[in-house]
C-alpha cells in the first residue's frame, strides 16, 4: 500500500545524510519497503540485514519489481553495482540501513508535526495501545500501531503509515536489550509515555529486574523538557526506574494516593468497572467489555492518558467501551458444551502468569479453575525457579488442576507439588487438550497461557474442537 505522501530523493538524502550512488537525484518513491516480497512498485527498498536474511541479497528481485530506489550498505555497493548499469533508480549508501530506517521515520513525523504517545513496560502495551486507539479514534485521526509493531524496524514502518492530519501517533515500543528503547525514544521522542509494569521478563539481555526499569526507563532520553511520564503507582518495580529532571511523572494505580485511582472495581466474567479518581477533578465510571484486573489497570493508564491530552471524559468512556480485547490476550472463550477457556497464548512472563492465574479464579462467578501452561522463554539463569514460582503460584491461588508442558514443565509441576497441589499432568503439549477435556464440567474456565514460542494456541484449537 503507499504511503500517505511520496518520498523525493531529497527527503531521503536530508533524513539520512546519504550517498546518492545512482540514477537521479530527481525520483518520487511512493512508499518505503523492506520486504522483498511485497508490492515494491514505485518504492525505495532498504536493505537491512536480519538474523536470517540480508536485504542485499535481493537487489536484483526488488529492482525486477520495479522499485524506484534502493538504500543500502556503502560498503556493499562493489559488489552489486554492475545491476544498476543502464537503470533510473536512485540508489542511496548509508553506513548503517536500520539507523537510516529510523531517520526516515523521524523525518516523516517531523513532516507531519503530529504529538506522539509511547506505550512500553512489561506487560499489557499492546492492550494499553489499543485501548488508547478506541478512545483517541472517537475523537479524531490518529495513527496507531498495528498489531506488535514495536521494535525498530516495526516502530518505523509504522509512522510511514503516518498522514498529516493524525494529530497522534499511539506507538507501541518494545525491546529486550539495553540501549534499543533509547534508540526507539530517539525515532519517535515522545510527548507523552507510559510504562505500564516493569517485571522479570527477557532477563537474557536485560540481566535483572533492575535492569529491566533502566531499560524501560531509557524511554525518556529523548522526551522534551515539560512532557509527562505516567508510570504504574501499585506496582513497586516502576519506582526502581530512574526518572529525569522537567519531564513530570504521574502515577496512576489502585491505591488512593497515586494521581489517577481505581476505586470499586468489579470484575465479571464478560468484562469490569470501576471508579477512576483524578487529583483534582470528578471521578469518572468506567465500564469495560474485557475481563481482568489487569485489564482495567491498563485501561486506568489509557484513560489518563487520554484524558492529559485533552480527550473529553464522554470518548474516554465511550472509547473503553468499545475495547473488545485483542487476539490471546487474556480473551474469554465461550464453548458449546458450556465450559470457557480462556485464550492468554499471546505470550508469558511470571508477572502475567501471576495475573493470570489470580483472575482466572477470581472469574469465579461458578466452577472450577483448570490451567494449562506452557514454558517461558528468555529468563536465563533462574528459569527453573521462576517456574517453580508460578506452580506454586497456581497452587496457592486456588487452581483446581495444573496442566503443564515444554521444557520447564517439570519445574511448574515441582513448585505446584511443593505448595500441595496434587492435580497435576506434565505432558506433552499435543496430549494435553485431550486428557484435560473428560475433566471439564460445563461450568469450569480452563486458561491456557505460554510464551510465544510455546504456540500453546494449538491447545485452545484442540479443545474448541472437542467442545
Ligand atoms: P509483548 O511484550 O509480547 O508485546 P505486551 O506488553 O504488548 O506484550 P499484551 O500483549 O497486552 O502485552 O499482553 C501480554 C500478556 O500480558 C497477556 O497474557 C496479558 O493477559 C498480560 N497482561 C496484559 N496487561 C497486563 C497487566 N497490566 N499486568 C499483567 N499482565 C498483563
Ligand atoms: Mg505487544
Amino acid at each position: 500500500m503507499p504511503d500517505s505522501l511520496p518520498w523525493t530523493c531529497k527527503d531521503i538524502l536530508d533524513a539520512t545524510g546519504a550517498d546518492l550512488l545512482s540514477g537521479k537525484g530527481e525520483n518520487l518513491f511512493s512508499a518505503i519497503a523492506t520486504d522483498s516480497r511485497k508490492d515494491l512498485q514505485g518504492a525505495l527498498f532498504v536493505a537491512l540485514k536480519g538474523e536470517n536474511h540480508d536485504g542485499h541479497d535481493f537487489l536484483e528481485k526488488a529492482l525486477a519489481a520495479g522499485c524506484a530506489g534502493i538504500l543500502m550498505e556503502k560498503t556493499r555497493w562493489h559488489e552489486v553495482r554492475y545491476l544498476f548499469r543502464d537503470k533510473t533508480a536512485s540508489v542511496f549508501g548509508v553506513e548503517n540501513t536500520l539507523k537510516a530506517l529510523g531517520q526516515l521515520a523521524r523525518h516523516r513525523l517531523s513532516l507531519c508535526g503530529s504529538k506522539v504517545l509511547a506505550v512500553t513496560g512489561s506487560n499489557g502495551k499492546t492492550s494499553t495501545k489499543e485501548m488508547l486507539g478506541c478512545i483517541f479514534r472517537t475523537a479524531g485521526p490518529c495513527l496507531v500501531t498495528e498489531g506488535n509493531f514495536n521494535n525498530e524496524i516495526g516502530l518505523p514502518l509504522t509512522l510511514f503509515r503516518l498522514k498529516p492530519h493524525d494529530k497522534w501517533a499511539i506507538l507501541e515500543l518494545g525491546m529486550n536489550h539495553p540501549g534499543e528503547m533509547e534508540r526507539l525514544s530517539a525515532i519517535c521522542q515522545p510527548d507523552m509515555a507510559i510504562i505500564t509494569r516493569i517485571a522479570p521478563a527477557h532477563l537474557e539481555g536485560l540481566g535483572s529486574v533492575e535492569g529491566v526499569a533502566r531499560a524501560k526507563g531509557e524511554i525518556l532520553c529523548h522526551m522534551k523538557k515539560g512532557s509527562r511520564l505516567l508510570i504504574n503507582g501499585s506496582d513497586p518495580n516502576s519506582e526502581r526506574i530512574p526518572l529525569k529532571e522537567g519531564i513530570e511523572t504521574l502515577r496512576f494505580g489502585r491505591h488512593a494516593d497515586c494521581d489517577y485511582s481505581m476505586e470499586n472495581l468489579n470484575c465479571h466474567a464478560k468484562g469490569s468497572s470501576f471508579t477512576l479518581h483524578i487529583k483534582n477533578a470528578s471521578p469518572l465510571a468506567i465500564h469495560l467489555n474485557v475481563p481482568g484486573a489487569m485489564m482495567a489497570e491498563n485501561a486506568m493508564a489509557a484513560a489518563a492518558a487520554a484524558l492529559i491530552a485533552g480527550i473529553p471524559e464522554d470518548m474516554v468512556q465511550e472509547g473503553l467501551a468499545s475495547f473488545r480485547g485483542f487476539s490471546g490476550r487474556f480473551q474469554p472463550l465461550a464453548t458449546e458444551t458450556g465450559f470457557i477457556i480462556i485464550n492468554d497464548t499471546y505470550n508469558a512472563n511470571p508477572d502475567s502468569m501471576e495475573a493470570a492465574l489470580t483472575q482466572t479464579v477470581r472469574m469465579a462467578d461458578r466452577g472450577r479453575s483448570f490451567a494449562v501452561l506452557g514454558s517461558m522463554g528468555e529468563l536465563g539463569k533462574d528459569a527453573a525457579a521462576l517456574h517453580r514460582h508460578v506452580g506454586a503460584l497456581a497452587a496457592q491461588k486456588g487452581i483446581h488442576a495444573l496442566y503443564v508442558c515444554g521444557p520447564h514443565g517439570k519445574d511448574f509441576a515441582e513448585g505446584a507439588r511443593s505448595a500441595g497441589m496434587k492435580n497435576i499432568v506434565c505432558e506433552d503439549k499435543d496430549r494435553l487438550a485431550a486428557m484435560i477435556f473428560p475433566e471439564l464440567k460445563p461450568s469450569d474456565r480452563v486458561l491456557v497461557k505460554g510464551s510465544r514460542s510455546m504456540t500453546m494456541e494449538s491447545v485452545v484449537d484442540q479443545l474448541l474442537q472437542a467442545a
